[in-house]
């Protein structure tokens, strides 16, 4: 079967920067699973899987407009140090905010004795994405996940 709209592909991956650091893998983990078409995953991988079908292997290049988007500078933002009430912040760490969206994701870009630089972009945001793809299995959605827009594998049961 080859994965198209409403399909639930399983695959294996390893996805590395454009300087070959291994940023995300399932390699020695769990493969994962996603209803096809519904942007369960990046735009760039869902387009390279269409048509795809059990056992096929590429590796494909997705540029950050079909990925997480370019970096935006005005998503970077400082804010006064006693707003952030975490100990030993350092650059580098990821915070958790919430806010009326929902939980945002924030990294901390600098931290100076009484601000702290923070950055809203998707840590990906910007990067060129670079996917070895195995695929594992293709298989046709239930109605429930193709409604939910998401696989029911495993432990997940809800209406
Ligand atoms: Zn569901």
């Amino acid at each position: 079967m080859d994965a198209a709209k409403n399909t639930v592909v399983t695959i294996d991956y390893t996805l590395r920067d454009d300087s070959g650091e291994v940023l995300d893998t399932s390699e020695g983990r769990e493969p994962i699973s996603f209803v096809q078409g519904a942007g369960n995953i990046v735009p760039g991988l869902e387009k390279e899987i269409e048509g795809k079908s059990e056992g096929d292997a590429f590796a494909t290049k997705i540029e950050p407009k079909d990925a997480y988007g370019d970096h935006r500078d005005d998503l970077v933002f400082s804010v006064n140090r006693d707003q952030v009430p975490v100990e030993d912040l350092k650059a580098g760490m990821q915070l958790q905010a919430r806010t009326e969206q929902g939980t945002q994701l924030l990294v901390v870009k600098s931290v100076a004795e009484e601000s702290v630089e923070l950055d809203a972009n998707h840590p990906l945001a910007g990067q060129t994405l670079n996917f070895d793809v195995t695929v594992r299995e293709v298989r046709e959605a239930t109605e429930d996940e193709i409604e939910h827009g998401h696989p029911h594998d495993g432990s997940e049961s809800h209406e």
